[in-house]
Parts: C-alpha cells; sequence; structure tokens
C-alpha cells in the first residue's frame, strides 16, 4: 500500500506517455495539444464525518479532465489507494473513451480515500452524502456540469444516495436525477448497466475475431466458437465478459483472482466458479483445476485471448515476454502498461485497448442521463403500436400465403423491443462501430501501428475538431 502513490504517478505516467505517442501521428497545433492533454480542474477537499464518538476526516478528490463537451462525466471511487495522480490518469482516459465510441461528455473521476470494509452503511451513507455536499458548494456536480458514475468501492447504493442528496439541495432541478448515472433501476437508473461493461467487451471481441483479414495478421481462425479464453478478476467486468464470451462458445480455460487461479484446458464453467468462490470465498482448489497460488502466472498460461479486467498495471515488462495469448482484450483501466506493450507489438500480439473496449459503462450510462433527461422509459411509447403493426403484418402474410405462423414463432416475430432490447441495441452498434473504425484509423492512416494509438488519435482529432468549432482555438 505504500508503493501506491508512486503507482498511481507510473499510471498517469504512463497515460501521458500514450497521449504524446499518439499526438506524434496528429497534425495539430502545439497549444492545442497541450489543452487536450492537461486536466483542466482539480479539486481536492477534506471533510468531517462524524463516526460513532469521534470526527474522521476524509480526503475526497474530482478531476475534470476536459469541458470541450459538458457534462463531464466518470465514475466515483472509495478506496484507501486513491490519490491525485490515479484520478487524474482515469480523467483524462474518460475524456478520450466517451470521444472515441461517440458518447457526448467530457472526462472526469473522482474518489473519497476510505476503505468501505471499515464502515457500517449508515456511515458510509454519511461520508457519501457528505462528499456529495463538497461537489453541490462547488458546482462539479448536476446533469449539466459533471455527472459522476460508480468505480471501485462504489455501486447503485452510493449513487441513489449522490441523487438524494443533490435533489435535497436542488428541489427546482427537474433533470436533478440526470446528476449521476449507475443508479438502482427504480430510482431512475436504466435496465441493462450492470453488465453494459462486460457485454461490450464481449461485442468488441466478436467484431475483432469476425474480422478475417485481422485474424490472418496474427495467425488466428476467425468467430467465438472454441477461442480459449483467461479471465482476470471475476467482478462485474471480468464476470459478464466471460460469461458473454462462453455463451457464445468461447471456451474459459483460466481465471485468475486476487488469492489465486485457476486453469483447466478442458474449460470451466464461469457460473458454476463463480458461485464456488462465493460459498468458500477462494478460487483454488476448484474441481478438476491446477492451482496457482501466484495468480500472476496464470496470465502466462496457453490461451488464444486474454482479458485482464482486474486492476491497473497487471501486464508489466515483466511478464509481457511470457504472454501467450494472441489477443489481450482490456476490461480494465490501465493493466498493460507501457513498457510492456512494445514487447506485446513485438510479439504480434493484438491489443484491444481499454480506451475503447470498456466503453461499454459509459455508453449505458449516456443511455440512463437521456432517460433521465426525457422522463421516460425507452420503448414505453411505442412497445405495443410496434407489436400492433407486425401482428397485422404477420397475419396479412398469413392470410396471403394461406399459412399459418404458429403462437411461439409469432411471438417473437411481434416482439417490441422494450428498454432493455434498445439498450443493448444501442450498445451493441456503438462497440461494432468503434472496432471497425479503430481498425480503420489503424490500417489506413500514418504509420500507426496498434489500435491504442489509433484510439487516441481518433479522440485527439475529435477534441480538436471540438475546440476548432467552438471558436476557442481560431
Ligand atoms: P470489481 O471490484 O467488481 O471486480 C474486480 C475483481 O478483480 C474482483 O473480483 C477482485 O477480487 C479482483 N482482483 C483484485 N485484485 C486482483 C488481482 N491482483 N488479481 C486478480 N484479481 C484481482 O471491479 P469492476 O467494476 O469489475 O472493475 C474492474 C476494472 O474494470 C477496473 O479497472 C475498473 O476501473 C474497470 N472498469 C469498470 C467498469 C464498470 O462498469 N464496472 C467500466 C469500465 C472499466
Amino acid at each position: 500500500m505504500s508503493n501506491q502513490p508512486a503507482s498511481g504517478q507510473k499510471f498517469y505516467g504512463d497515460v501521458l506517455r500514450y497521449f504524446e505517442n499518439a499526438a506524434r501521428y496528429t497534425k495539430h497545433e502545439k497549444g492545442l495539444l497541450e489543452q487536450i492533454k492537461i486536466c483542466n480542474s482539480i479539486y481536492v477537499t477534506y471533510f468531517p464525518v462524524k463516526i460513532g464518538d469521534n470526527i474522521e476526516v476524509f480526503e475526497g478528490i474530482r478531476v475534470q479532465h476536459s469541458q470541450h463537451k459538458t457534462p463531464v462525466k466518470g465514475g466515483i471511487r472509495f478506496s484507501e489507494m486513491v490519490d491525485v495522480d490515479e484520478v487524474k490518469a482515469l480523467a483524462t482516459l474518460m475524456t478520450f473513451k466517451c470521444a472515441v465510441v461517440n458518447v457526448p461528455f467530457g472526462g472526469a473521476k473522482g474518489g473519497v480515500k476510505v476503505d468501505p470494509k471499515k464502515y457500517s452503511v449508515q456511515q458510509l451513507e454519511k461520508i457519501t452524502r457528505r462528499f456529495a455536499t463538497e461537489l453541490i458548494r462547488r458546482d462539479m456536480i448536476g446533469p449539466a456540469v459533471d455527472v459522476p458514475a460508480p468505480d471501485y468501492g462504489t455501486g447503485p447504493r452510493e449513487m441513489a444516495w449522490i441523487a438524494d442528496t443533490y435533489a435535497a439541495f436542488r428541489p427546482d432541478d427537474i433533470n436533478a436525477m440526470g446528476c449521476v448515472t449507475g443508479k438502482p433501476v427504480g430510482q431512475g437508473g436504466i435496465n441493462g448497466r450492470t453488465e453494459a461493461t462486460g457485454l461490450g467487451i464481449f461485442y468488441g471481441i466478436r467484431e475483432c475475431v469476425n474480422n478475417k483479414e485481422e485474424m490472418d495478421k496474427i495467425g488466428m481462425g476467425t468467430g467465438m466458437a472454441g477461442k480459449r479464453v483467461i479471465v482476470q478478476g471475476l467482478g462485474n467486468v471480468g464476470y459478464y465478459a466471460a460469461k458473454f464470451c462462453e455463451e457464445a462458445g468461447a471456451v474459459i480455460v483460466g481465471i485468475a483472482e486476487y488469492e489465486g487461479g485457476i486453469y483447466n484446458k478442458g474449460g470451466l464453467n464461469v457460473e458454476e466458479v463463480f458461485q464456488f468462490r462465493k460459498g468458500t470465498k477462494y478460487i483454488l482448489d476448484y474441481p478438476g483445476a491446477k492451482n496457482f497460488t501466484n495468480t500472476l502466472e496464470v496470465l502466462e498460461q496457453e490461451c488464444d485471448i486474454l482479458i485482464p479486467a482486474a486492476l491497473e498495471n497487471q501486464i508489466t515488462e515483466n511478464n509481457a515476454p511470457r504472454i501467450k495469448a494472441k489477443i489481450i482484450a482490456e476490461g480494465a483501466n490501465g493493466p498493460t502498461t507501457f513498457d510492456a506493450e512494445k514487447i506485446l507489438i513485438e510479439k504480434n500480439i493484438l491489443i484491444l485497448p481499454d480506451l475503447y473496449l470498456n466503453a461499454g459503462g459509459v455508453t449505458v450510462s449516456y443511455f440512463e442521463w437521456l432517460r433521465n433527461l426525457s422522463h421516460v422509459r425507452f420503448g414505453r411509447m411505442e412497445r405495443r403500436f410496434e407489436e400492433g403493426s407486425m401482428n397485422k403484418l404477420v397475419s396479412t402474410i398469413e392470410k396471403i400465403t394461406g399459412k399459418s405462423i404458429d403462437a411461439k414463432e409469432r411471438s417473437v416475430l411481434i416482439h417490441g423491443a422494450d428498454e432493455i432490447d434498445l439498450v443493448r441495441s444501442g450498445l451493441e452498434d456503438t462497440m461494432i462501430a468503434a472496432t471497425n473504425e479503430l481498425f480503420a484509423i489503424r490500417n489506413h492512416n500514418r504509420g500507426i501501428k496498434d489500435l491504442r494509438t489509433a484510439a487516441f488519435v481518433s479522440g485527439i482529432d475529435k477534441l480538436a475538431a471540438s475546440y476548432g468549432q467552438l471558436g476557442v482555438f481560431p
């Protein structure tokens, strides 16, 4: 833990190196690039909360990286490890992530230096509400200004507390619910947010492995069926990414967790491993699998696709030479260091970068924000109408052909889209478009060799265009 500030510093340093590297492939003016790179506002606050009989002082951070589009958006982390550099790195990534997947927000991130496990639910509520109040005071939260979301150590519960606090201070803001996303569905949240990041990762991987030209380059066959996958982290992102890959026919051969990892070349059932770990609090000794007490070693085992979905700085120059995967699909933020990436590219490993691959969460958060501003659930107005129209169409086809369609088939055909269908459709479209845009930038532009540089270039160009249109830089 004592080395954590250095880790935040390294993380931010790597983000800046990735940026500088990509900037070389653009022709924008130096000053404009500086503005695009820098974090626009950094707010650090120390606030007191009564915990039992004592007053404890907490450090809260909010970084708004870029206001080229508003509101700015990014999660709030509750962790003892939070530091300003880490939050700056994550806020910067958010700006480019939003730009790459065409979500019209600037990037931000926040955190409170607190270990949530050490506090009761009531105490956490007090800490969360007090931090929200500090943000309200500084005008650093609001549906038009800055819209946080969950991250490490926070979830729908904390987002509901923040929304309620904001609404209490701003009773005249009819869009108050849009001041945070990732809320519970009954409190202005949206169906499909929980699994959005993992599902987005799956859509990105699927689009990539269906691309024959790209698969030929790394010597891999097309399609998800039979692809051997290793996942690091069986949390929200890793669990859903693994599950959707498994459903599409991939074989999950390895899972690395905090306490160790397991590998079985015949395949692991994701749900069964998840339930096993839930019961024993331990992933090791899962029946039929080989144990790895050094969890990082799992990442070096035979597979086609490696999904690091736990935390930053996991693939470094130390273990990169031993990675056997042909594709690294970054579920976590910043799992690959700058130096490791050079080694991986040299080994002809295709990296699907965090910058776009884990953008499913923010994409669906955007849909949630839109739902809050429109004050109506997606699909509510048109679902029955669509079903009625399709029903008439099917009946007409039956009449013309003289053949009847059975009830089950009819119900599939006439199904009108409800919220979850529309959310998934929007997410799928976003991830497919972003994957192809990045391949196009890498393949046809300026000698770029990897998708991370392509993603940064895409983001830098979009921000430069935005500043240009705003008239800030004539
Ligand atoms: P989570 O807390 O739900 O899951 C993280 C998992 O990783 C946990 O199961 C934890 O035990 C495990 N883990 C921790 N240290 C580990 C280690 N050293 N080795 C192996 N496993 C370890 O968090 P999450 O929401 O799934 O987020 C994971 C990563 O994805 C983070 O980098 C986060 O910033 C990023 N991310 C999350 C979202 C989202 O919507 N949740 C969106 C974009 C990016």
